[in-house]
């Protein structure tokens, strides 16, 4: 009998011992919509995270299948980030509703709107959805300039300060070199693209705007006709006439759009189709945020200076 109560001692000693060793190293579980929030999740978070992105950077972030996967992961998560304004608006809120977490509803720390507090861009003066505009509470591709992911990192901090206090000084660490990463990268990047200041461009939807402030180009006009809204002859036809007469060089398109309308306007002109990534991991060489302004300006470099349009 006594032997038997050493042996309950013992398991239940053990027991102690593996919830507290678990506990010390049980990570906060993130959910994002983006692949891009999950990157400076996992940069400022490091090892005290365990960060899953729900649509994959190949993906139209406006248009993500609902798996019941999604769900299950959302119903464990201690924090949800999202991009907010009307991106996620037609697959998002359907898989956080189901996820009945209370740790992740809206107003408690473990919910994450990154767009609360951001600067804007586009903002319409009235809201209307008529004829299928997707972008109406302002640009919601706002990651696309690094200067904001910097935002996007403090919002993130705080939040997991919030629901991680214990790990504030790491938290702080991992932020303060984040920010200089971007700092010096924004160096290198814009150094690159100062030769190429003012270069007209064409894209196929209206998501490049951050980008193209910050680095300086210019977006003369979309495939789409309005945000969301697929290119039809007409606006082709309006595009063709205008690379035509302006000699525009670069025609940018993304993974997850048809290749189709934007080989009509190759065909017809001199124009240039770079395929560019609005998102980590949209090509496989995109790691992590940095990858995608990598990629996107050397892609970019690469086209121009081999362009096909005449001086
Ligand atoms: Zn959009």
């Amino acid at each position: 009998m006594k032997r038997l109560n050493t042996i309950k001692i013992v398991v239940l000693g053990l027991g102690i011992f593996i919830t507290a060793i678990g506990s010390a190293f049980a990570q906060i579980k993130v959910v994002t919509t983006l692949p891009d929030l999950a990157s400076i999740t996992q940069y400022v978070g490091g090892d005290h995270v365990d960060v899953f992105s729900i649509a994959k950077g190949y993906q139209n972030p406006h248009f993500v299948d609902p798996k019941p996967s999604y769900i299950v992961k959302l119903s464990r998560a201690d924090m949800f980030v999202t991009v907010g304004l009307d991106l996620e608006l037609g697959w998002s809120s359907q898989l956080f509703q189901s996820s009945r977490n209370v740790q992740i509803q809206k107003g408690t720390s473990g919910y994450v709107d990154v767009s609360e507090g951001m600067p804007l861009l586009q903002v319409p003066t009235t809201t209307s959805r008529e004829e299928g505009d997707i972008h109406i509470y302002g640009n919601p591709h706002y990651w696309l300039d690094p200067d904001r992911g910097k935002l996007i990192a403090k919002k993130i901090y705080t939040h997991l300060v919030q629901i991680d206090p214990k790990n504030q000084v790491d938290y702080a660490r991992n932020l303060k070199a984040f920010d200089d990463k971007i700092d010096q990268k924004l160096v290198e990047w814009e150094r690159k693209m100062a030769p190429y200041q003012n270069t007209e461009v064409i894209a196929y939807h209206n998501e490049w705007v951050y980008f193209e402030q910050r680095f300086g180009l210019n977006i003369v006009d979309f495939l789409e006709p309005k945000p969301g809204i697929p290119p039809s002859p007409s606006q082709l036809v309006k595009i063709i006439n205008e690379v035509k007469s302006r000699n525009i060089p670069l025609l940018i398109n993304s993974p997850y759009f048809s290749s189709s309308s934007p080989e009509v306007v190759a065909r017809n002109t001199n124009i240039k189709i770079v395929p560019l990534s609005t998102m980590t991991g949209g090509y496989d060489e995109i790691k992590n945020y940095f990858d995608l302004f990598d990629y996107n300006i050397n892609k970019i470099i690469d086209a121009l200076t081999h362009s096909n349009a005449s001086n």
